[in-house]
């Protein structure tokens, strides 16, 4: 062997070790669960983190034992990521908008022993609680409160967990192979499948994220996750924050638009990160209120596919970048992320802007593909489309105690998204494969009328689905939510697409509705629309 460096894992403690040692008095701002805001910092963090990690081990809690957590974005649950991975235990976040019978099916199946709750979802517990096959404790996380006693008998309150850890505990030693949290897909169909990260994907992730045409995410930002703490991790902002020792502010329940410009603007947030149905509420009371968001830089948009006019939104009227990132739970969640290159500040600037708008780039640790239906790569001329698959350091390789040896095909993760690839790597998701509307023998992105649809001011909400036509097989319709005390006809709508798409792939027929469905983490359930609407064209 001829490299001399040191041996060391890659591991999770590492981060929160380095934010306690050179950012230890880095503020943290929480929104608690019920109401008021409370200050702490990376040192504090870091201490409750080892705290809970030694009383974990004090409960008898098995290396690899999988900790479920139930909460909003809050420093109770900052440092349950921390102690619980950093410990040798699994932290495993669940999504409290999930069905019940889906709760109970993922607390079983991840066999969690023990699970942090935010108040807010004492009731959803003890509705369920005598189902729960492996579940020996339930923490509180908030000091003592005999209301929320009575409804759970056994309740442990998380601030009197912490005060049973020893002060002097050492993180353990661990390979860095060892799973460390632990994130179940929203699952439109079937049941949930879980996502199983380990120490080494979690700190590469972070690297990566943090890298200058990633996220970036510095020492000198203060950073709102919108996103919450229930979904791929925050996409890993947690780790890379304690990594940078960026400044934090966690928004707890209050995702509106008046608690989050409230937010930006008095602790002078740079950086915020969620997904595009959040910035609508968010950019319509700025206005409101004219706010100018003033210490705001950057915004982080994934999840689904950021419209158009939202970056413009942020670039005109609040000088914000929008940074659009694809990615997915299998995926950590980071894939591609929309940055410049060098050669585009020769362009126009509206070409420029134009380049701004598509998923972006394999950062790297992520290889992507696009492939034809034999399995094929197709070429990368930003016009094929395909099946995009993806491999490498922070990708899924087989679903948490899954059975089935099929998750891959020759290596690589199928994402279930249909993309093109331009020559520089420059992706842009068409759809999702089972979403995607087939006209005739023609292909057309749902995403890309959304986008424009989305524009048009007399309408809050969009979506298009396929719709079963008697000639053309599908033909795209159009679900609108209408904007408050507006009345647009189906016309004035329709007329938003003239001169952006080809006329054959002009929705055929505007359906208003009240709201659209959406699952667990906020994506339009476009099954049900179809369940709904897809037989308004057979008439
Ligand atoms: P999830 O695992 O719940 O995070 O969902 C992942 C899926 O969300 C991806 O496979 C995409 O279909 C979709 N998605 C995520 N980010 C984007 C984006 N920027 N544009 C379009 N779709 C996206």
């Amino acid at each position: 062997m001829l490299g001399q460096m040191m041996s060391q894992p890659l591991l999770i403690s590492s981060l929160i070790s380095h934010a306690e040692r050179y950012h230890a008095s880095g503020e943290i701002y929480s929104v608690n669960t019920g109401g008021g805001v409370e200050q702490t910092n990376w040192g504090q963090v870091a201490q409750n983190a080892r705290l809970l990690a030694s009383a974990l081990s004090k409960l008898g809690l098995k290396p690899q034992a999988r900790c479920g957590t139930i909460a909003w974005n809050n420093r109770r649950h900052l440092e349950i990521y921390f102690g619980t991975s950093g410990g040798g235990f699994v932290c495993h976040t669940i999504n409290p908008r999930l069905f019940p019978e889906q709760l109970v099916y993922i607390l079983n199946h991840a066999e969690d022993k023990v699970l942090f709750i935010d108040k807010t979802f004492v009731p959803l517990i003890a509705a369920v609680r005598d189902k729960l096959e492996h579940l020996e404790h339930i923490v509180l996380m908030d000091g003592h409160d005999a209301q929320a006693a009575e409804t759970l008998p056994g309740l442990v309150f998380y601030d009197d967990l912490i005060a049973t850890g020893d002060a002097g505990y050492a993180w353990p030693e661990m390979d860095e192979y060892t799973a460390s949290s632990l994130c179940y897909t929203s699952g439109t169909t079937g049941n949930p499948k879980g996502v199983l990260y380990s120490h080494r994907s979690t700190v590469l992730h972070a690297l990566a994220g943090n890298l200058p045409d990633a996220v970036a995410i510095a020492a000198a930002d203060v950073v709102l996750p919108v996103v919450p703490m229930f979904h791929v991790n925050a996409w890993g902002s947690p780790y890379c924050c304690a990594m940078s020792g960026a400044r934090l502010v966690l928004p707890g329940p209050g995702l509106d638009g008046p608690s989050l410009v409230n937010l930006i603007d008095t602790y002078n947030v740079t950086l915020a990160m969620g997904v595009p149905t959040i910035w609508l509420g968010l950019l319509g009371e700025a206005k409101k209120i004219g706010s100018k968001l003033a210490s705001l830089k950057r915004t982080v948009v994934g999840g689904s596919a950021c419209p158009p006019s939202m970056i413009k939104a942020f670039r005109d009227e609040y000088g914000v970048d929008t940074i659009h990132a694809w990615g997915m739970t299998e995926m950590s969640p980071l894939g591609s992320v929309n940055r410049p290159l060098a050669k585009h500040s020769a362009l126009r600037t509206e070409e420029q802007h134009r380049l701004r708008e598509n998923q972006g780039r394999p950062v790297w640790g992520v290889e992507l593909e696009i492939l034809d239906e034999n399995g094929n790569p197709l070429p990368h001329d930003g016009k094929a489309q395909g099946d995009l698959v993806t491999r490498g350091h922070w990708i899924l390789d087989a679903y948490f105690r899954s059975t089935s040896e099929e998750t891959l095909s020759n290596g690589w993760f199928d994402t279930g998204d249909v993309a093109t690839m331009d020559p520089d790597g420059y992706v842009t998701i068409r759809d999702r494969s089972k979403d995607i509307i087939k006209s005739g023998g023609e292909w057309i992105s749902s995403v890309e009328l959304e986008n424009i649809a989305i524009a048009h001011p007399a309408l809050v909400d969009a979506a298009v689905i396929g719709a079963r036509h008697p000639k053309w097989d599908e033909r795209p319709i159009l679900i609108a939510v209408k904007a408050e005390g507006q009345d647009p006809s189906e016309a004035d709508i329709l007329a938003i697409f003239e001169g952006k798409i080809a006329k054959w792939q002009l929705p055929d027929c505007v359906v208003f509705t009240d709201i659209l469905p959406r699952n667990a983490t906020g994506k339009v359930l476009k099954r049900n629309l179809r369940d709904q609407f897809g037989d308004v064209l057979m008439a």
